[in-house]
C-alpha cells in the first residue's frame, strides 16, 4: 500500500470526475487499474450520490463509497469527496416541493434535471446540512481524503429563485443592506414611476413586469442572490471545517465570463480554502485558447495569486453547445498545460469514463466509449505523464505585467435593460483589452476596481460602468503614485445604486 498523506496534496493532481455508482462494481477494478495507467493521482467522487447515499429520509447507504474510497486507496488515488447538496433526491422534493426554484415569471421547475434548488429553503438547508455532516463525520479520518467538494458550480443552471420564500428573504437582506425604506426608496430611485414603498412587506422580487422594472432592484436581486448562494457554501464548508479540521474545502467555480455570470467570484475566493474551476472551451468564433488562458488568469486572480486548480475541463468535445467539435490532435494537452502554466495545481477532468446513459453520454471523457485502443485514451496516458513530471513546479507563483480591472457588479449592471446600446456589454471590452495584451505576450492579473494596483506598472479599465466613490479614490491614488491608467468609454458612469454620479 503506497504511503500517503491524506491531508496533502504534493505534485500536481490528474484524474477527472468518477461516478462508480454508473456502474456495475465489477468495472471499478478495471477503473483503478486504467487510471494507474494513465498518472491519476486524484478523482472526484459523490458530487450527485445523495439519492444512493440516502435512499430513504434518514436511512443511510455508506457501504458503496467506502469500498470505493478503500480501492482508491489501496491504489494510491486520493480523493476530492463532494457533498451531493447540488441533487437531493426525488423523495426530498415529494416532501418539500416548494424546494424547487421558480422562475421570474412564476413557473416552478420540476425534478429530473441537475441543480433545482431554491437556497432560501429551510427544508433544503437543514438537508444539505444533514447529509454533509454525515459525510464529515463518516470520512473525515479516511486516508484517501485530500479536498472536499462542496455542490456544484453554485449559479449554474439556476442563478436565481423568484418564490415566496426568496421573497421573505430578500425584504430580510434588503433590511439590512438598506438600513430603512427611507433609505431603500433613495437608493432604488422609486420617486420615478410612482414605485415609492411604504414598509419592506411591500417589496417583491424583481418578477416579471409589463415593461422594464426598476434597475436598482434588479441589481440588489443579483447581490442576494449570490449572497445567499454563499451562505449555503458557508455553511456546509463551516461543518466540514469542524468535524474534519485540516481538509481543504472548495467548491468548482466557473470563470470564464460565458459560462457564469451570477457569481461575484471576488467574495467567493475569500471564503474556499483552494480556488479550483471548470473551465469549457466555447466554440462561438472567438479565438478558443485566449478565452481559456483569460479564464485561468481570472482564476489565478480570485485566488488572490495563490496556486489554484483545474478540477474540471474536457478531454474532447463537450455536448451541450450547438456543434461540439472534437479536439485536434494535441489540442487536449495545449490547453490543459496553458491552465497549469497559468496557475493550476493540476488538470481534471469531466469525466473519467464515458457514460452510457444519462444526459452528458455524448460528452468526452478520459476513457472514452471507444475504450483504450483511440487517440483520447493514448492522449489521456501522455498528458498524465507529462503531469506528472511537471511535479516540481507545484507550489510557484506566476508574476504579471498589467492589471485589467474586473468587477462582477459592474458587469450585472451594465447588462441590465434600457442602456444605450446592446453593444455597450463590459464583456466585451474585456475581452478585447484582454486579447490585445495576449497577443502582446503580456501577463495579465486581473484585479477589483478597490484591490491593491501598487504591483502593477499598467493597469486598464475595460467599460467599468459601475464605479463606487472607493474605486474612484483607488484610481486617483494609483495614478498619483506614478502609475499609467488606460479607461475605455463608459466607464464611472453610476455608483452602487446604478444612479448616475452627479456631474462636476
Ligand atoms: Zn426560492
Amino acid at each position: 500500500m503506497p504511503e500517503t498523506n491524506p491531508q496533502s496534496r504534493t505534485g500536481l493532481a490528474f484524474g477527472g470526475d468518477y461516478n462508480p455508482e454508473q456502474w456495475p462494481e465489477a468495472v471499478w477494478s478495471e477503473d483503478v487499474r486504467l487510471m494507474r495507467e494513465a498518472g491519476v493521482t486524484m478523482v472526484s467522487v459523490g458530487i450527485f450520490s445523495w439519492a444512493l447515499l440516502e435512499p430513504a429520509p434518514g436511512v443511510y447507504e455508506f457501504g458503496w463509497l467506502d469500498r470505493v474510497l478503500d480501492l482508491l486507496h489501496e491504489n494510491g488515488i486520493r480523493v476530492d469527496l463532494g457533498t451531493p447538496t447540488v441533487a437531493p433526491p426525488a423523495w426530498f422534493y415529494r416532501e418539500h416541493p416548494e424546494a424547487l426554484p421558480v422562475t421570474a415569471d412564476g413557473t416552478r421547475h420540476a425534478f429530473g434535471s441537475r441543480g433545482a434548488i431554491c437556497h432560501s429553503n429551510t427544508h433544503y438547508r437543514a438537508a444539505a446540512a444533514s447529509i454533509t455532516t454525515r459525510l464529515a463525520t463518516r470520512y473525515a479520518d479516511h486516508p484517501a481524503l485530500a479536498l472536499w467538494h462542496v455542490h456544484n458550480e453554485y449559479g449554474v443552471p439556476v442563478s436565481a429563485c423568484y418564490c415566496e420564500s426568496c421573497a421573505a428573504h430578500f425584504r430580510r437582506w434588503l433590511a439590512d443592506a438598506h438600513g430603512t425604506v427611507e433609505a431603500l426608496n433613495e437608493a432604488w430611485g422609486t420617486a420615478f414611476w410612482g414605485q415609492h414603498y411604504t414598509g419592506f412587506d411591500q417589496v417583491d422580487p424583481p418578477r416579471a413586469t409589463p415593461t422594464v422594472g426598476n434597475p436598482a432592484q434588479a441589481l440588489d436581486y443579483r447581490r442576494f442572490a449570490d449572497a445567499t448562494m454563499r451562505e449555503n457554501f458557508v455553511a456546509e464548508r463551516d461543518i466540514l471545517h469542524r468535524l474534519a479540521p485540516g481538509v481543504p474545502v472548495t467548491t468548482n467555480f466557473m470563470t470564464a465570463l460565458s459560462q457564469c455570470d451570477s457569481v461575484d467570484y471576488w467574495a467567493w475566493g475569500r471564503e474556499v480554502d483552494l480556488v479550483t474551476n471548470d473551465h469549457y472551451l466555447m466554440t462561438d468564433g472567438r479565438r478558443t485558447h485566449v478565452n481559456l488562458a483569460m479564464a485561468a488568469d481570472l482564476t489565478r486572480s480570485v485566488a488572490g495569486g495563490a496556486p489554484w486548480l483545474l478540477l474540471e475541463h474536457s478531454t474532447s468535445g463537450v455536448n451541450w453547445q450547438p456543434r461540439n467539435p472534437a479536439k485536434a490532435p494535441g489540442q487536449m494537452a495545449r490547453n490543459s498545460l496553458s491552465h497549469v502554466a497559468r496557475g493550476s495545481e493540476g488538470a481534471l477532468f469531466f469525466q473519467w469514463r464515458q457514460s452510457r446513459r444519462g444526459a452528458e453520454k455524448f460528452h468526452s471523457s478520459m476513457l472514452p466509449h471507444a475504450g483504450t485502443d483511440s487517440r483520447v485514451w493514448r492522449e489521456v496516458v501522455e498528458l498524465g505523464s507529462t503531469i506528472g513530471a511537471l511535479a516540481p513546479v507545484a507550489g510557484t507563483r506566476t508574476v504579471a505585467d498589467v492589471a485589467v480591472l474586473w468587477d462582477w457588479h459592474s458587469w450585472w449592471a451594465q447588462n441590465l435593460q434600457w442602456r444605450p446600446s446592446e453593444d455597450h456589454d463590459a464583456r466585451e471590452r474585456a475581452d478585447t483589452f484582454y486579447e490585445a495584451l495576449y497577443d502582446r505576450h503580456l501577463t495579465v492579473d486581473f484585479a477589483h476596481p478597490e484591490g491593491d494596483l501598487s504591483a502593477y506598472p499598467l493597469v486598464v479599465v475595460p467599460a467599468l460602468y459601475l464605479m463606487t466613490e472607493a474605486a474612484a479614490d483607488n484610481l486617483r491614488r494609483y495614478v498619483e503614485s506614478g502609475g499609467t491608467l488606460l479607461v475605455s468609454y463608459f466607464s464611472g458612469i453610476v455608483d452602487e445604486h446604478d444612479a448616475v454620479h452627479e456631474g462636476p
